[in-house]
């Protein structure tokens, strides 16, 4: 089966057919983060589904360039930067800092461009400049310069293709300034915002006067710019459809008049939200956490990313601090058997073992359906658990499962856990235990093997001798 992915452009799963007549380059721009505060971990489960789209894509055998903009200038930011009395490169510079450093310890791979929305502004203004030209934006009395959805559709365009709009009741007929509006309002937006006192310093010069631009046409602008007028894939959390996305499609569109057939983007792809208590998680509700609010807690980095990898990215689901912990045992188990095989392996290159790909391969082709592929990851791990409890293993057949494994985790991208280093006391008394069961002497070999216990540690004993591992 080829692999086949949900568009929400055509609201059906189809097969993945990139733009490249070799079929081997794929463009992906995920629209990135605005750099306000930390992010939280619902922003971060649709970083984290972008990033395992790339891998998987990559997985199978695809050339990715992913980019993810960067949105450092916007309606909250300026607001803040003033709040602040700081400057705009000061105050997003660190926001984006931290956010790397996040998706960093979220294993997640950098992109191949992160370009800011503030280093666009040539390229901004030229997209605005030819809509203005096609007559499908305009500058209002207020200055500032607007999209407008009428004179779009006057051009034969459709505005409404990623949600099904009712016009009649949607049409507010009124224009919006800001970044953010309601979800429900059919309205020309604006392109670029002339600059009012509030802004302070932060504004650049226009052929429409000092101003700064409306938060969607930068994305048109970054993504046309790094990937061409035409890529295969956009990717964001399911809250972008409307009206983020769909402004993207009207500008970038309505600005490059594409021929018939050609579109801007081939295939959008959404994620669900991480919801908490059934609700979106989110910086307005206040029922979030953010990646240092759990790495406080004592989760991992990678803990966290294994409970975001666990349901299907268009499912909804719901986070409890009980099912992380919860999730931990889960991973022990499989780490727990990764780390037998590589002892087991050796440093033999083999091919891979081909069922646990087999399997992995056909539940992720069927649009990333993760739940099926950790159900084969965990039918292997029963398998292999199996297979070396009755010494069945060889050296060789060992580390052929360990390759396997070692490729569905290059999209799974968990890596191996860190092992924590046994302390000298430790050490000291697994030393008089292998001493004590020397001697014979069980009664004392149990008395040390409970003192390990008490200090976190449980000792095994293997055919290469004891083992100590954090319990
Ligand atoms: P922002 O920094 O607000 O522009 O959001 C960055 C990304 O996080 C966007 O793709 C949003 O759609 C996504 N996002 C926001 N909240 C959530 C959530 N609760 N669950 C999943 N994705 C989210
Ligand atoms: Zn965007």
């Amino acid at each position: 089966m080829a692999l086949q992915l949900f568009n929400t452009l055509t609201r059906a799963v189809e097969k993945f057919v990139p733009l490249d007549p070799q079929g081997r380059h794929v463009g992906m721009y995920c629209c990135g983060p605005t750099v306000h505060d930390f992010a939280h971990i619902g922003n971060f489960r649709t970083f984290v589904f972008t990033d395992l789209l790339r891998r998987y894509l990559e997985f199978r055998g695809f050339d990715v360039i992913h980019v993810m903009n960067i949105t450092d200038v916007e309606d909250k930011i300026i607001k803040r930067v003033q709040q602040r009395q700081t400057t705009l490169r000061e105050f997003t510079g660190k926001y984006e800092a931290e956010f790397l450093a996040d998706f960093d310890t979220l294993q997640c791979k950098r992109p191949q461009a992160l370009p800011r929305a503030t280093e666009h502004m040539p390229e901004i203004v030229s997209l605005i400049e030819k809509l203005v030209a096609r007559g499908i934006a305009y500058q209002a009395a207020d200055g500032s310069v607007y999209f407008s959805i009428e004179k779009y559709r006057g051009c034969g365009c459709c505005y409404g293709q990623l949600v099904n709009l009712n016009f009649d009741a949607m049409r507010v007929g009124e224009r919006v300034a800001s970044d953010e509006y309601e979800k429900e309002a059919v309205a020309d937006f604006a392109l670029w915002k002339k600059r009012v006192p509030e802004d302070g310093e932060v504004f650049w010069p226009s052929p429409w006067g000092e101003g700064r631009p409306g938060w969607h046409i930068e994305c048109s602008a970054m993504a046309t710019k790094h990937l061409g007028e035409s890529f295969d894939l956009h990717l964001g959390g399911e809250d972008l459809m409307f009206p983020h996305h769909e402004d993207e499609i009207a500008q970038s569109e309505g600005a490059l008049a594409y021929p018939p057939g050609k579109r801007f983007v081939k295939h959008w792809m959404h994620g669900s939200h991480l919801l908490v208590e059934g609700k979106k998680m989110s910086k307005s509700l206040g029922n979030y956490f953010t990646l240092r609010d759990l790495l406080a807690k004592g989760f991992s980095g990678r803990e966290i990313r294994h409970l975001l990898l666990k349901a299907h990215y268009r499912a909804q689901f719901n986070f409890t601090l009980d099912g992380l912990a919860g999730e931990r045992a889960s991973l022990a188990r499989l780490d727990e058997c990764v780390g037998r095989l590589r002892e087991l392996a050796g440093a033999a290159t083999v091919p891979p073992e081909q069922g646990l790909l087999m399997h992995f391969t056909k539940a992720m082709d069927d649009d990333l359906n993760v739940s099926a592929a950790w159900a084969a990851v965990f039918e292997w791990v029963s398998d292999v658990n199996r297979r070396l409890a009755a010494n069945e293993l060889t050296e060789p057949q060992a580390a052929a499962a360990l390759e396997a494994w070692n490729r569905v985790d290059e999209v799974f991208g968990l890596g191996s856990a860190r092992q924590e280093e046994a302390s000298a006391e430790v050490l000291a008394l697994v030393e008089e235990r292998q001493a004590a069961r020397k001697a014979k002497d069980f009664k004392r070999s149990d008395v040390v093997r409970d003192q390990l216990k008490a200090l976190g540690w449980a000792v095994e004993d293997t055919a290469k001798g004891p083992r100590v591992k954090r319990v």
